[in-house]
């Protein structure tokens, strides 16, 4: 048998490899610490579970509309109003299986062979993955530590070509938490209006600023702009969701139809019961997702003071998400056990061989240097975790 040649290179999600790899090694009896899933620890909030309690009891389990229920996009309209300043209308709203499969529709009724996506680095795992899967080539910018890891208008229009398609912004970010101010965005749209490059706004951390830093959409600077966006959104991380695979695209009606028939010709519509339980987390109480906040921001400053205190890492203090990018470069070329440590991947091996801890290698995102910590774990785990990576990182010579 011949594989296609779309799956010739292609390779696991590595953010879900870490994950499962943590939890078998967990359950053959491991004592692991997985700050590999980006996934919330908390439980999805009752009145969510509730309502799809509700739908299942009352027979809602069957085919819907490929591209959502209307009561679904009633709700996701008014979130967009409500919280962003954006107005849209029914056609212009896509639910998918997930912010994930929001984004393949994107590229696969975007993307083809020659067209080129710019993709800052670091970056979320899938996205040059899914371009590739489409025909399209990523076109990476790297940014780095003292620029908080954020595209400077210049840097985005010097990358753009004849062939560009699209840009990826993504904040607040995974993998490093940074967050775009307005300014930072006003600017970046200013380039993408004038050069007619189609601005994929992936905000699906929006819920999750600290510090009085607020999370702005771009699509919502102007009237252009929001023609020139397609706006990227689902509720995982937000109420903590993620094995409901729900996730929302919202953008012009021509690109949003072209999407829903991608994806009437492969998935259908997504979960029914997840639909009816997303649509109660949309417009339900919010207080649990500002409970899940202030959870995160008290592990974000032990996780990050922690880190710095080690010596050889340093670790920006992110303004969102619920992530750290720390920089772990001086330990490259050191060795344990005779074993080299010459690259991030090494050096997750080694964290998870010798302190049972598992990260994902900065590499996975395009930054060679760094780990990956998702700080959504128990304050427990986190203490526990640095102290362990303080202990191991001595070991090495
Ligand atoms: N977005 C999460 C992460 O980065 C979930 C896993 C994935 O789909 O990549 O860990």
């Amino acid at each position: 048998m011949r594989l296609a040649k779309r799956v010739q290179n292609l390779k696991e999600s590595p953010t879900l490899a870490v994950t499962a790899k943590a939890k078998t090694m967990k359950a053959k009896g491991w004592d692991i610490i997985s700050f590999g899933a980006g996934e919330p620890d908390c439980d999805t909030p009752d009145n969510i579970k509730e309502e799809a309690i509700r739908s299942i009891e009352e027979g809602f389990t069957k085919y819907t509309k490929v591209g959502g229920i209307d009561e679904l996009k009633d709700a996701i309209i008014e979130k967009f109003r409500r919280d962003n300043g954006l107005r849209y209308s029914m056609d212009e709203i896509l639910v998918s299986c997930g912010g994930k499969h929001s984004f393949f529709n994107l590229c696969q009724a975007l993307v083809e062979e020659g067209d080129e996506v710019i993709i800052p680095a670091p970056y979320w795992v899938s996205y040059p993955a899914i371009v590739r899967i489409a025909g399209g080539t990523p076109v990476i910018v790297p940014t780095n530590e003292d620029g908080g890891f954020r595209m400077t208008p210049e840097m985005f229009e010097s990358h753009i070509t004849p062939a560009t398609k699209a840009v990826i912004i993504n904040s607040p970010s995974n993998p490093t938490g940074a967050v775009y101010s307005v300014d930072e965005l006003e600017a970046i749209a200013e380039v993408a209006v004038r050069m007619g490059v189609l601005v994929v706004s992936d905000e699906i951390y929006e819920k999750l600023c600290y510090d009085g830093t607020s999370h702005v959409s771009i699509a919502s600077l102007s009237r252009e702009m929001k023609g020139m966006s397609i706006v990227l959104n689902g509720v995982s991380k937000a109420y903590s969701m993620t094995g409901w695979r729900i996730g929302y695209a919202a953008g012009p009606k021509r690109l949003i139809k072209a999407m829903t028939d991608i994806q009437s010709q492969s998935t259908s519509n997504p979960t029914s019961i997840s639909q009816k339980a997303a649509a109660e987390a949309i417009r339900g109480p919010q207080d649990s997702v500002l409970k899940m906040r202030e959870g995160f921001k008290r592990r974000r400053k032990v996780v990050v003071d922690g880190l710095n205190s080690i010596d050889g890492v340093s670790c920006m203090e992110p303004a969102g998400a619920f992530y750290v990018f720390p920089n772990i470069a001086g330990f490259l070329s050191k060795r344990y056990n005779g074993t080299a440590v010459n690259n991030s991947v090494d050096f997750a091996n080694f964290l998870l061989d010798e302190a049972e801890i598992a990260v994902v290698p900065g590499v996975a995102f395009g930054a060679e240097g760094h780990i990956r910590i998702s700080y959504a774990v128990s304050m427990e785990d986190v203490e526990e975790g640095i102290k362990r990576m303080r202990e191991a990182v001595d070991r090495l010579e």
